[in-house]
């Protein structure tokens, strides 16, 4: 009786009804958290009846009413979840926090029941298994592969033992990955380096030792506490001119899941690994990376190979002269013994500071974030034409949060864009850039997308405004590279617009707009002191510019030292069932400058690859900043704000989203494909060797 009264029609749900905002934006202010369940249970129900008229749609398929429509299928789902996700990083708490864990099961299972749903797989694969003769253009055969493979990385296909086996194992590889990551926080966790004596503080910085003191105040204890999470374990081994205790925090870190006890990963690596392979094999792949490169611009293990290895070669004798030079600084200054893994980042931060002698409190006072926000509006206006008009009136779910309407050279409208520039207790860490909703094709109508940018910078004070840090100022390029990815975008289908590209890909707007953080040709235009509103000067840029380079090469061979080992893990053609040590050597050696230290492993703990989602994906870190600095190289010879560039690099790639192939997309826009030339230059690593 009383549920009965309570429960209110359900079209009182601001979710669920049409958003009767300025461009359609969602309003905030009408949504609570109790609304998000029953929308999400309304609108999967509402997508599973559109995907069930499509699969058993009696009309032969064909791309239209198959391809097209999946598509379509489930728009509002879309609307709602991109809401609920957005705030759940953005402005959350414990409340929305409960209900995306709740509803996060009934999506997957959503998303389940349509690859596992036979009768459209069947549909799918007669339009697929007919794609020449149909007459689709490149757009429409992209979203057909990427149907395609969606359904057959899902299982879907496969007769019904091989099904019941594949399931197995995904489901036991999902548990194993989990496991992983709570055995490596587990022992992350259990390790502390206690000071009680302020001799062994020498070295370190007022901020660290002031983190360290609150950490053992907040654990009861007296003196100083580091852990081996990175905010207390990378200032102390880059400051801490206690060698003893350098060589403690590192071993301690290096040996984490490596302790023959019940966090001990060895076994559980050698498991996924084989898993993986196995799962592969199932679904008719060689070996893993080839199931996953299948889709990436780097598509087959031996593009990924070759690329590691002639980066390798390349950046070898920078990587070595890094080395030699930081030990040679470190036997200068009273290093004696042997040269270790504990003595690298001390002394480099030591060398790096005799060597540039600039900071963040040099450089903070030349980059007030207003200025900033102004400086990347006006460079996207010279480079695309593009204008930001503010717009209070749009519903916001912060009051920090401001938006702007995008318009187009011809003044045409484009995008919203929301920017969040703040920390707050409900925010996570970090920044990023997310779509309330992406742009699409809907019944010949053009859906412009309303993107969003969220950050953790600088707040300002009562005495001073937001000075941001340079870090920070690459950060907004960074997502606003992003964004422009999102707002610039003319593709017809959703699941191939804006930033939904290959993996290997998705970086290279991003990373090219950090590019012009170095550029004196931008920087001068706005870089000004706050209360000296003096330009920065020549100086200082150079200084910028030539600290970037510092030991590039020894960190590039450490990169590829971690690419090299997953690939390693994820080409095996057996299950490899014993050996983890000589099996990361192997594939490590040829990266490695400093000499082993025992009782340490490196797979064990390796996250990325055996927890998250970067499994045959490591090397994409190197590979999208060999593309963007490829791509900028362009805009450094054409000039860096040539509107004709900016015009190609907008039409073919911006624009573009995943319609085409990545590479065909370098290729219309570079002539070529990249190359690593310009990568190495720019990094320091063509520089002579001193
Ligand atoms: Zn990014």
């Amino acid at each position: 009786m009383k549920g009965k009264m309570m429960k209110k029609p359900i079209n009182s749900n601001p979710l669920l009804l049409a958003w009767d905002t300025p461009f359609g934006t969602p309003p905030f202010n009408l949504f609570k958290n109790t609304h998000f369940r029953p929308a999400i249970e309304e609108t999967i129900k509402s997508a599973s009846a559109e995907i069930k008229v499509i699969a058993e749609n009696q009309a032969p398929p064909d791309f239209e009413n198959t391809i097209a429509a999946l598509d379509r299928a489930g728009a509002k789902l879309g609307d709602v979840t991109s809401v609920l996700f957005n705030l759940n990083s953005a402005e959350t708490s414990k409340e929305l926090q409960a209900i995306a864990q709740d509803v996060s099961p009934l999506l997957t299972r959503f998303s389940n029941d349509i690859t596992m749903n036979e009768e459209l797989f069947r549909k799918v694969k007669e339009i697929y298994n007919s794609r020449d003769s149909r007459d689709l253009n490149t757009e429409e055969l992209m979203l057909l592969d990427k149907n395609y493979r969606n359904f057959l990385l899902g299982g879907a296909g496969l007769d019904d033992d091989k099904k019941a086996k594949f399931r197995e194992i995904s489901e036991e590889l999902s548990r194993l990955s989990v496991k992983f990551e709570e055995n490596v926080l587990d022992d992350t966790n259990a390790f502390e380096l206690h000071i009680t004596e302020r001799d062994d503080l020498e070295g370190l910085p007022e901020g660290v030792v002031e983190m360290a003191s609150m950490e053992a105040r907040d654990r009861k204890k007296e003196g100083w506490l580091f852990t081996l999470h990175f905010p207390s374990y990378t200032p102390f081994m880059k400051y801490s001119a206690r060698r003893e205790l350098r060589e403690k925090m590192y071993r301690a870190y290096s040996s984490r899941a490596y302790h023959g006890d019940s966090h001990d990963n060895t076994g559980m690596a050698l498991r996924i690994a084989s898993l993986r392979l196995e799962l592969a094999r199932i679904l008719g792949f060689e070996n893993f990376a080839e199931l996953v490169l299948g889709d990436r611009m780097a598509d087959t293990t031996i593009k990924v190979s070759s690329f590691l290895e002639e980066l390798h070669s390349a950046s070898r004798p920078a990587a070595r002269r890094d080395y030699e030079s930081v030990k040679a600084f470190a036997f200068e200054n009273g290093h004696n013994g042997t040269f270790e893994r504990w003595d690298w980042a001390y002394y480099s931060e030591k060398l790096q500071k005799a060597k540039y002698d600039i900071d963040d409190e040099v450089l903070k006072p030349y980059f007030v974030l207003e200025n900033a926000e102004r400086a990347i509006f006006d460079l996207a206006g010279s480079l695309y034409g593009l204008k930001f008009i503010s717009k209070e009136e749009i519903p916001v779910y912060h009051k920090e949060v401001k938006t702007w309407e995008v318009q187009d050279r011809d003044g045409s409208f484009l995008a919203i864009l929301y920017i969040d520039y703040f920390p707050r207790p409900g925010k996570i860490g970090g920044a990023w850039m997310r779509s309330f909703r992406e742009q699409r094709i809907e019944n010949g109508a053009d859906v412009r997308p309303l993107i969003s940018i969220v950050a953790n910078f600088t707040r300002p004070t009562e005495t001073k405004p937001s000075l941001l840090s340079f870090n920070e100022v690459t950060t907004f390029l960074h997502e606003f590279g992003h964004s422009l990815h999102g707002m610039l975008s003319r593709c017809t289908y959703e699941s191939l617009s804006g930033t939904s590209v290959a993996r290997d890909f998705v970086e290279l707007p991003s990373q090219f707009m950090e590019n012009y953080a170095y550029e004196k040709e931008w920087l001068a235009k706005w870089a000004y002191h706050y209360k000296r509103r003096e330009r920065i000067n020549d100086e200082l840029i150079e200084k910028i510019k030539a600290s970037s380079t510092f030991n590039e090469g020894y960190a590039c061979s450490r990169q590829l030292g971690f690419a090299f080992l997953d690939m390693a893990w994820h080409t095996i053609t057996t299950p490899v069932t014993t050996g983890i040590i000589d099996f990361e050597s192997s594939a490590m050696e040829k990266t490695e400058l400093l000499p082993p230290v025992d009782g340490s492993n490196m797979s064990v703990s390796f996250g990325h690859i055996f927890g998250g989602g970067y499994a045959a994906g490591y090397y994409g870190y190197k590979w999208a900043e060999v593309l963007d600095a490829d791509a900028f190289k362009y805009f450094k010879e054409t000039g860096i704000l040539n509107s004709l560039t900016a015009k190609s690099f907008r039409e073919n790639i911006l624009e573009k989203g995943g319609t085409d192939k990545p590479m065909n997309l370098y290729l219309k826009f570079r002539g070529r494909e990249p190359s690593i030339d310009a990568f190495l230059e720019r990094s320091g690593l063509t520089a002579p060797l001193g």
